[in-house]
Parts: C-alpha cells; structure tokens; sequence
C-alpha cells in the first residue's frame, strides 16, 4: 500500500514536469560514485567558455595594472607565494615549460619562450592568446588605466574610484604606517591623472564644482569603455562609512581644499560622504560598484575595522537598491556571512583571490555552500596578477581559472551525489557561475 502510494507519486512528479529535480532526499555523504561523477563533470565545466569578473592583466613592468602597490616586506599566504610549485605546472600548461623547477638559468628558458610569442602575437594578440588557452572569453581587467596591449574587447576596463576621498593634504594619512606611505601617494597620483584627464589644474574652489568633476570622471571613463569603479578603500581605511550630510562636506571641502591637513575626524567625513556620493553616481549611471572586501596584503591592513560586514549597512540602504555592488572576493575569510549580503537583490558575490589563496580542496566547499545558498548570485573572477618578471598573469590566470574549475565540479559532483541537485541543473549553476550571471550586470556591454 505505502508502496503503491509511493510510486504514484513518483509518477505525479514526472507528470508535473519535476523529474529534472532530485527525487531523492539529500544525504549527507557523498555515494561513491562522486568520482566518477566529478570526472564526468570536469570536461564538460572545462569546455564552458568564462568571464573572469576580477583580474589584473598585464606585464610584470607595467605600474597601471593596480592603483596601489604592494607595501614592503608583505607577509604572502602560502599559496600565492611566487614559489608555489603550481606555477611550474601553469609554465607547462600555457608555454611547454620543460624543466621542473625555476632554477635561475631554467627561468631564462620561459622569459626567453614569452618573448618569441610575444613577437609572434604582437599587441593586444598575445594576451588574446592566453585568454585562449585557458577557455576564457573575456576578463575585466581592474587596472588604473588601460594598456595599449590589453584588447578592450576581451579586457573591459574596471577603473578606480577611492582617490576622490584623498583631495587634501595627505602626510598625516600617510605617516600613519610603512603600508600608507606607498598607498597614499599612488592615490594622489591617481586623482591627478583624473584631473589631468578633464584639464582641471587645482581643486575646485567650490564643492559643488569637485562633485561636477568626479562625475565628469564617471562619465567619461564609462565612453572609455570602463564597465565599473572599483574601491580598494579597505586598505587605507575602516569601511564603516557614517551618513553625513551635504553640508557637512561641503565644510570641510571649504576649510581644506586649499591647503591645511584635516584631523582624522573631518576627514573621514568627508569621504564618508564622497564614497556614498560614488555609490549613488553608479546606480544614476548604470556603473556597478566593485569592492575589495577580503583580507588584504601588507603589514597593517586591519581586518576587524575593515572586513566586508562593515559594509552591510551601505548595502542595506534602501536608497542605493539601484546600484549594483560586486563583492570582489567574497568577504574572504568571512565568506559563509558574505552569502547572506547576496539576499540582497543588488549584491553579487565575486569568488576571485578565494581560488589562489586556498587549495581546491578548501574552496570547493566555499562555492559547494554558495551554491546552496544564492547560487545566481556569485560570479567567477582569478585575481591574476604578475608574480615577479619570470612568472607573470599569464601563470595567475592559469592557476585560477584551473582552480576554479576543478572546485566548481568538485563542489557540483558532490551535491549530485549527495541528491541535491541533478547534472543538468549542476551545468546550469556551472554556466551561471563562470559566464552568465556576471555578463549579465553589464547590459550588453561584456560577452
Ligand atoms: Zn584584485
């Protein structure tokens, strides 16, 4: 009897077109077919062309490919250290590499190898080429400004928006440590360029003329193909941001736009008010607002004072619900609360850093618990950056997409297992996560 009623349930399920769902109820092992699923799953993940939502691309000696760099003597995590023996197994993968260490004379080997293929594929051809070997179709590239060799059809433009909240005299902000006194001056450098870019000489004696010029900036790197601004305020600040009003600014602005040094109060008023500016700028303009939040390199970097739950309540203003945010890195380490700020229907979650800085093993169960909470709702993203002038993007590139991948499927053959999902919903989420859901923020403008 129970069994009849059983199986003409099972009948009504297909009947009402649920068979695509997992019929069974979840478990909480995998069977031991995940294996076997995983390799099944890994081809067919490997074939699905990506867009990289957050990466650096560029040569080891070009200074744009970030508006910061790095402090000195960093404390790198394991992973990302330029001594990571993946590396070589990214040189073989992308050039033939033959050697298995990088012994200084073997090292030559591959400088030697990028430069023939850097005659070979001249200009923008040759990081087409890498974008070719690892299956990626477009990656933004999150520079302070472009690169003549960087496709901008295959390279959409990210540019950097903190320097606006750095206008006035900076040697208090960057005595304040060995870490500030190389980010500040670069975001000096920064605004400059920005100033250079709309020939405005000094500051405005007006404030009303500073907000007119920021967004001039917006507007014009946007016709430049810039699909986003990016903040790494995070390194040269708390991201707690108070709501301080228009006036309040524009005081301070008045007192300090012609010389003196605010107190630390005023002045993070002042970009208290500019960063949220900002944010509304990019929900007028359709320009979605990327954030570092995750642990970041250097000595001083405070992650309690800047970690990505500061920033819940931005996220959760109702008076930005029109701006898009893109969590770059996904709060890591503080990913498992990071998913739940993409409830939010204007907030996505960026993967990228997560997959260089753990093993596959420990990130697949970061994508395997995203995937299970606001799977339409995170993107994939590398973080590649140049290692040194021996390895370079190129290697990053490799190493975080083939990271990706095989935790994507590692992550997918599991919940296959484990009865929560079926492998065609699994492909879904697999397109969803390393192309579409991203694509889709930019309304055309990315592929
Ligand atoms: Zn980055």
């Amino acid at each position: 009897m129970k069994q009849t009623a059983l199986s003409l349930l099972s009948v009504a399920c297909v009947a009402m077109g649920l068979a695509s769902f997992a019929t069974a109820q979840a478990r909480p092992f995998p069977g031991p077919d995940v294996q076997q699923i995983y390799q099944h799953l890994l081809p067919q993940i490997e074939k699905i062309p990506a867009f990289d939502h957050h990466a650096h691309p560029g040569f080891a000696d070009d200074p744009d490919i970030d508006a910061m760099a790095s402090a000195p003597d960093t404390s790198l995590p394991l992973r990302t250290r330029d001594d990571n023996p993946e590396l070589i197994a990214a040189a073989k993968a992308l050039f033939g590499y033959p050697y298995d260490d990088l012994s200084p004379e073997h090292a030559k080997w591959l400088v030697a190898k990028k430069t023939e293929l850097k005659k070979q594929y001249p200009g923008t051809a040759y990081f087409n080429l890498i974008l070719d070997k690892i299956n990626t179709e477009s990656s933004v590239a999150n520079r302070a400004m472009m690169g003549n060799y960087l496709d901008p059809k295959r390279f959409p433009w990210v540019f950097f928006a903190d320097s606006f909240m750095w206008p006035f005299n900076n040697e208090r902000e960057a005595a304040r440590n060995s870490d500030e006194e190389v980010y500040i001056p670069l975001q000096e450098k920064m605004l400059r360029r920005w100033m250079q870019q709309e020939n405005v000489n000094q500051l405005p004696a007006k404030f009303s003329d500073y907000l007119e010029f920021i967004i001039r900036v917006l507007a014009d790197n946007q016709k430049k193909g810039g699909i986003a601004m990016k903040f790494e305020v995070a390194y040269f600040r708390p991201t707690t941001f108070s709501d301080p009003t228009r006036e309040q600014a524009e005081d301070i602005y008045q007192h300090y736009s012609s010389g003196g040094i605010p107190s630390e109060k005023d002045y993070r008023t002042f970009q208290d008010y500019i960063f949220r500016f900002l944010v509304i700028q990019g929900g007028r303009l359709k320009l979605p607002v990327h954030i570092h939040t995750a642990a970041g390199i250097g000595n001083y970097f405070n992650f309690s004072e800047s970690n990505i739950m500061n920033l819940e309540s931005v996220l959760r203003d109702p008076r930005y619900h029109s701006t898009t945010f893109v969590m770059i890195h996904g709060g890591y380490p503080l990913e498992r609360e990071a998913i739940w700020l993409a409830a939010l229907k204007n907030v996505y979650l960026d993967s990228s850093l997560g997959e260089l800085i753990q093993y596959p093993s420990a990130f697949k169960n970061t994508l395997k618990m995203w995937l299970e909470t606001f799977p339409d709702k995170i993107t994939f993203g590398t973080d590649c950056f140049p290692y040194n002038e021996v390895l370079g993007a190129e290697e990053s590139y490799w190493l975080g997409a083939e990271s990706s991948r095989t935790a994507l499927a590692a992550a997918l053959a599991e919940m296959i297992s484990e009865n929560e999902i079926t492998e065609a919903r699994a492909l879904e989420l697999a397109h969803a996560y390393l192309h579409d859901t991203a694509v889709k923020l930019y309304e055309g403008k990315v592929h």
